[in-house]
């Protein structure tokens, strides 16, 4: 293998075993969209389902086929929202959708669409979702045309993960908004709570499910989790070292400018593989524990790195390096990102690898 995304399961099902610890009697929905944020949607989906989760959520239809191809029998939400011309495969498909569209709902109803959906309510993402004097309007429909294809109802919180006063201001008001929601007697799944919401908010809102994206990877708000488990490590080899002969321009654009005899190690991956251009320079990667620093720019396919002095006797070609591990969060704020942007910028031809250990 050039370079490989390890997933560590054993930690992934402790971090789930946490998160049940820490909300009582609610059930789970595991968030598997973007592959499952970049570390494989179906492999991800299983270990879930090996952990009770009997409910998962992707962002589009196509994430939604690709989990039903697979044999996923249990019950999957688009929660990215979809277009009309979607919803004949959905119903095919046996998902459910994100609803925040009054239309939708009568088209839905007028082509006799077997499809569920779930509510979107607009309490301040301001992203998709019903407004509540809209939601009025479709309760009416509702009971107009007994409709029972209403079957859950949520809402995203936007700071659930940053703290300050004047979030968890924000943060409890979109709760209480979810939570005075009433009026559709078919609703059987509320959930508003995400990984952000479950650690810092779960004694507060009235939902029966919550849903879980990054903390189950010991992750949330850009920063770690005491007590969870990493489970992420992004790693690749050393392809090639040199001594150079001369002083020498290392990589794109003579960004970096080494001196006679300094070693440098090729690494086989690049910003095509995943791994972000952050500041020249000034990134690293990890090589037997040490921090090796990144010289010159990212190439697509390749990056240098120099070689400690005293480190030069004891590397080798094929030699491990981790390019984003248990540092991957502080990574992610040098480089000016965030972990998700990150974890789902890994791209197609690195291997996904599952460890036990
Ligand atoms: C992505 C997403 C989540 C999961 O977010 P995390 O921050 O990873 O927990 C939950 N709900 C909705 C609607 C989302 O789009």
């Amino acid at each position: 293998m050039r370079t490989w995304l390890e997933v560590n399961t054993k930690n992934l099902r402790y971090n789930i075993g946490k998160i049940y610890e820490k909300i009582g009697d609610r059930k789970i929905i595991g968030i598997v969209k973007a592959n499952s944020y970049g570390l494989g949607s179906i492999e991800i989906t299983k270990e879930l389902i090996k952990c009770g989760i009997d409910f998962f959520a992707v962002a589009t239809l196509s994430e939604g086929i690709e989990l039903r191809k697979a044999g996923i029998k249990e019950k999957i939400l688009i929660l990215g929202g979809v277009f009309d011309d979607e919803l004949k495969e959905v119903a095919q498909y046996d998902l459910h959708i994100a609803l925040s569209r009054f239309d939708q709902l009568v088209y839905i109803h007028k082509n006799k669409l077997q499809v569920k959906c779930h509510l979107a309510l607009e309490t301040g993402m301001g992203r998709i979702g019903f407004n509540f004097e809209d939601v009025e309007k479709v309760k009416k429909y509702v009971k107009e045309n007994n409709l029972t294809n209403i079957i859950g109802v949520y809402t995203h919180l936007s700071v659930a993960d940053e703290e300050s006063e004047e979030n968890r201001i924000y943060t409890e008001k979109q709760i209480e908004k979810f939570n005075n929601f009433n009026g559709i007697d078919t609703i059987e799944y509320r959930h508003i709570l995400n990984s952000g919401g479950i650690l810092s908010y779960s004694d507060k809102d009235n939902g029966n499910y919550v849903r879980v994206g990054i903390v189950m990877y010991g992750i949330c708000g850009e920063r770690w989790i005491d007590d969870f488990k990493p489970v992420i490590s992004f790693k690749s080899k050393i392809l090639f070292i040199k001594t150079l002969i001369e002083d020498m321009d290392i990589s794109y654009g003579r960004a970096c400018h080494l001196k006679k005899g300094e070693v440098i190690g090729t690494i086989a991956a690049g910003y095509a593989d995943g791994f972000k251009r952050g500041a020249l320079n000034k990134m690293t990667v990890k090589i037997q524990g040490r921090d090796c620093t990144v010289v010159g720019k990212v190439c697509m396919d390749m990056l240098m790195v120099k070689i400690p002095e005293d480190m030069v006797e004891k590397i080798k070609i094929g030699e491990e390096v981790i390019l984003y591990g248990d540092d991957l969060v502080e990574k992610a704020k040098e480089i000016g990102t965030s972990t998700y942007e990150i974890i789902t910028g890994i791209n197609p031809r690195v291997k996904r690898v599952y460890i036990e250990e």
